[in-house]
């Protein structure tokens, strides 16, 4: 895809703030979500696909929770969230006529090598049944340790897991100034930005929001994360009525930062030089052909032997004639692999006792998740 051109994404992340989820910081209203909702329901029908990652649990359960009066508890929010989400979901399905899914995570869970390829499969999954996967951080598991914090970074985390094109982060401004709007009358919009430098980052002030956890830092920091990865990014201002009918048009609203380079080198980049290799696939002719031919996933009929000692979600090498001709996400650990090498997908169930997804998921490394080193 070309990165200076972001009309013709394929896929999208679309992160929704509390702020228009629960614009009044207590319950969820449909005012701000309906024009969104319209957006991805034409840009499905365009053919595109759309994830939605939305905040707003916490203030749609705020009223339904009893508080002390010296400040909410971290019990008290938590279970804020986990009410709440049940009213944020409804919300959301009352806009679509097709399904939505409920995906609770944390950071922990991107970070497991196991759980990132699972919820990449999941997000696989449900977009090719035409459903819309609607994320959230599981609040109500979340500590410190494990948690993203902010659905701004959460949103980036979930463009890069679900290999989206394009990030639109849907806040109550209108984008980023050269200074702060609130305080001085002269602050410009910036339309684009070319690379997050510190000077970008000195441009976000604390935020203003009493509602949403992020503010401006969490945008660019997210901002940040995808334009490196190839993943144009837009901060745009979803109490706008006209932000989404421009959005369709292929119109730029709010502030765009470009990708910085294009996604398919950067992935390629960090599965060839980021990622270390825990193992080794010798593949047959059939197999590279399809792989350097038809860009085709590598199957278990056309992988000759297994080495080295890798788990699900590791990166490992596919070398054919002895050399190393491209690295990939495996599907399976090295355990399994060595029962299903060479066999039809078919025959899964019945030697290892599951099928790790439907009909889609039966590859040992999915094209998206695999890098040819000399194309
Ligand atoms: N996960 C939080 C919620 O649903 C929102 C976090 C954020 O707004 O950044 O309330």
């Amino acid at each position: 895809m070309n990165t200076q051109n972001w009309t013709n994404w394929q896929r999208a992340v679309i992160k929704v703030g509390s702020a228009l989820i629960a614009p009044n910081g207590d319950q969820v209203s449909d005012q701000y979500i309906l024009p969104i909702a319209q957006f991805i329901n034409e840009s499905r029908l365009a053919g595109k696909e759309v994830i939605i990652v939305s905040s707003g649990s916490v203030a749609a359960g705020r009223n339904e929770i009893n508080c002390h009066d010296q400040g909410v508890t971290i019990a008290e929010k938590q279970a804020m969230a986990a009410v709440g989400q049940v009213k944020m979901m409804e919300n959301w399905q009352r806009c679509f006529d097709v399904s939505c899914a409920q995906l609770l995570i944390t950071h922990g869970d991107l970070r497991d090598r196991r759980r990132y390829v699972n919820i990449k499969n999941t997000v696989r999954e449900l977009l090719i049944n035409n459903i819309i996967p609607i994320i959230n951080e599981n609040d109500t598991v979340a500590t410190q340790e494990i948690k993203v914090g902010d659905n701004d970074n959460l949103a980036a985390l979930v463009a890069l897991v679900s290999d989206a094109d394009v990030l639109f982060i849907c806040s109550d401004i209108d984008g980023l100034y050269d200074a702060d709007p609130k305080t001085n009358r002269n602050a410009k919009l910036l339309p684009s930005v070319d690379a997050i430098t510190k000077d970008i980052y000195a441009l976000a002030g604390d935020t203003q929001n009493k509602i949403a956890t992020g503010g401006m830092i969490t945008k660019l920091q997210a901002a940040e994360k995808t334009t490196n990865n190839g993943i144009n990014t837009f901060i745009v201002n979803g109490k706008n009525e006209n932000t989404f009918s421009k959005l369709s048009n292929n119109q730029h609203v709010g502030t765009w930062f470009k990708a910085v380079n294009n996604k398919d080198s950067a992935k390629k980049q960090w599965l060839q030089y980021t990622l270390h290799a825990s193992g080794k696939l010798v593949i047959d002719e059939g197999a590279q052909a399809a792989l350097l031919g038809n860009g085709a996933s590598l199957l278990a009929k056309g992988i000759v032997s297994a080495q080295g000692d890798f788990v699900r979600g590791d990166a490992i090498d596919i070398e054919y004639n002895n050399e190393i001709i491209a690295r990939g996400l495996s599907q399976y650990s090295k355990a399994e692999l060595a029962l299903i090498l060479g066999k039809d997908s078919a025959e899964f169930e019945s030697i290892l006792g599951f099928r790790l997804g439907s009909k889609h998921t039966e590859e040992i490394i999915h094209r998206d998740d695999l890098v040819l080193f000399n194309s």
